[in-house]
């Protein structure tokens, strides 16, 4: 670790804090290099965080709904003008190529628009005379301190998902990203200062588990949001539940694609590529099993892939050439590739082989090509589990229900799609696949910001979904206020039955 590369601290109170920590390295993906230290926050940097977020909680939540929207809209437009500097960011730590970078930020300023609709979205409920003289009305309150800790792959996008709604909501808000690419979340929490944002409501603290169990343990946090992989949202779940939080943990995912024999398969492929191997395959909506109804359709799928893998161009996320970047990590890499090595002593086989790619001038980069196999079966690892990289595996079976069985007792939900002409099928998987999000003919179906995005199973600890509109009912209290001014000289007597309409 060299101590003479530029570091990265933590946001509190609207300044930038250093101090004595932990640190690790962040590594360049592309080309193996280290290039930045982070600074890894212990327990009373955390803490001093949650205080900054809770002197700014009273301010905060008083300040009208539109002043706290207005923010937003402030901010995607600040976002807007600062799109390549986030983006460049985005390829040096995470590694995604300059457009998927592009698309990422996008769908986070989505999220960013959405919440500066938030005066609509918490207007309440009222109804007049609920009985005589009497108004009712129910409103959203803000919770008061929350938190989210996010993963890798979307270092922009997910915080996105998080923060601006729980803001715009009247809450304040302590932000842990990823300690494997933190700079473009801690950037983008930098501009909302920028954008007006007064110092305390957002917070940004870089660190790992200690900072996590931080802000699980701390009394003050009354709300927490996680996406990652399923044994850690499940630990997240659990702990945040016991101390008596609310949480929303957002898991790993294994989605399948079912492509039926009337299909059009041209258009199957070029879908499945993207869904497959783009962002290098770590995405949680990504697409790693196939599951082909009828030999006929998986050769011809096998074949189609075949023939577009081969165009496919592999190399540092800069070059805007690239169809896909490395792998965020070495220890990730590793452990793909071990994936791969897997699934080839499993029996299933390997039709096209990425292990060996080599990038010109980046050989100490993260880059494993895309992988393919053929004949992958329930109870091979390479079918069980998460790999979260490029590696499609086709699975083939006789009937629809029979690919469908396969997805529903598959122990993760995420997403889902089928590819068809044949809108019965369509409908009826719809209805009965046990995933939380469905594509037909549309092999990413990840919702708009103004849906709501959570799987079903072991993709999702909790109840709400993240952003669209559960992420109001997840950051806010429902209150409901029943009032009566009765007239002065009118007085009832006691009254000993159960008040109703009766
Ligand atoms: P991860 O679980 O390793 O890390 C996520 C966060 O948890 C990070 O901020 C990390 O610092 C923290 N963390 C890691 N280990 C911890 C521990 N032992 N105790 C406390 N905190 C800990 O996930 P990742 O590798 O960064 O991201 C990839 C995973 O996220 C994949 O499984 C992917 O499917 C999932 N994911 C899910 C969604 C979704 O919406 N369901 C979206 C994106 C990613």
């Amino acid at each position: 670790m060299s101590q003479s590369l530029p570091t990265i601290g933590h946001l509190i109170h609207g300044e930038n804090v250093t101090g004595e920590h932990r640190s690790q390295d962040v590594f360049n993906p592309a080309t193996g290099v280290a290039e930045k230290r982070l600074l890894l926050a212990d327990k009373a940097t955390v803490e001093q965080a949650i205080a900054s977020a809770e002197k700014a909680y009273p301010a905060w939540r008083a300040t009208p709904p539109l002043k706290r929207a207005r923010v937003m809209s402030k901010l995607k437009n600040v976002l807007e003008a600062n799109a390549e500097k986030i983006c460049a960011l985005l390829t040096a730590e995470h590694g995604k190529v300059a457009g998927d970078a592009m698309g990422e930020l996008q769908r986070g300023i989505e999220n960013v628009e959405y919440a500066s609709y938030a005066t609509e979205l918490l207007k309440g409920e009222y109804t007049r005379n609920v009985g005589p003289g009497i108004d009712s009305w129910s409103e959203h309150q803000p919770l008061g301190v929350t938190a989210g800790i996010t993963p890798f792959n979307f270092p922009v996008m997910v915080p996105l998902w998080m923060w601006p709604m729980a803001i715009a909501c009247g809450n304040t808000f302590v932000l842990k990203p990823s300690e494997r690419d933190p700079s473009s979340a801690l950037l983008v929490a930098q501009l909302a200062l920028e954008a007006g944002l007064p110092p305390g409501v957002l917070n940004v603290v870089n660190g790992d588990k200690e900072a996590v169990d931080t802000l699980l343990d701390d009394a003050r946090v009354q709300a927490i949001s996680f996406v990652g992989s399923t044994s850690i949202a499940e630990y997240i779940y659990s702990r945040g539940c016991a101390k008596g939080k609310r949480v929303q943990a957002l898991g790993g995912a294994k989605n399948h694609a079912v492509v039926m024999p009337d299909a059009d398969i041209d258009n199957a492929v070029t879908a499945l590529m993207g869904a497959a191997y783009g962002s290098c395959g770590e995405r949680c909506m990504a697409i790693p099993i196939v599951v082909a109804v009828g030999d006929k359709t998986a050769d011809a799928i096998v074949a189609g892939l075949k023939a577009e893998i081969a165009k496919m161009k592999v190399g540092p996320g800069t070059d805007a050439k690239n169809d896909m970047g490395p792998l965020v990590t070495k220890a990730h890499f590793e452990k793909v590739k071990g994936y791969v090595d897997q699934g080839v002593k499993e029996g299933a086989t390997l039709v096209v082989d990425g292990r060996g790619v080599k990038v010109a001038g980046h050989e100490n980069g993260y880059f494993l090509g895309a992988c393919l196999f053929d004949n992958v079966k329930p109870g091979m690892v390479t079918y069980n589990e998460e790999i979260f990289g490029p590696v499609l595996g086709i699975v083939r079976v006789n009937t629809l229900e029979e690919a469908m069985k396969l997805i529903n007792d598959h122990e993760y939900g995420n997403g889902t799609c089928i590819f068809t002409r044949d809108g019965e099928a369509a409908r009826y998987f719809s209805d009965h696949i046990l995933v939380g999000m469905v594509g037909v003919n549309v092999p990413l179906p990840v919702p708009v910001a103004y849906h709501s995005f959570g799987g079903w199973k072991r993709s999702l600890f909790g109840d709400l979904h993240a952003y669209g509109p559960d992420a109001v009912r997840f950051y806010t209290k429902r209150k409901t206020i029943t009032q009566r001014w009765p007239s002065a000289g009118v007085r009832e007597g006691a009254m000993f039955s159960f008040p109703s309409n009766r």
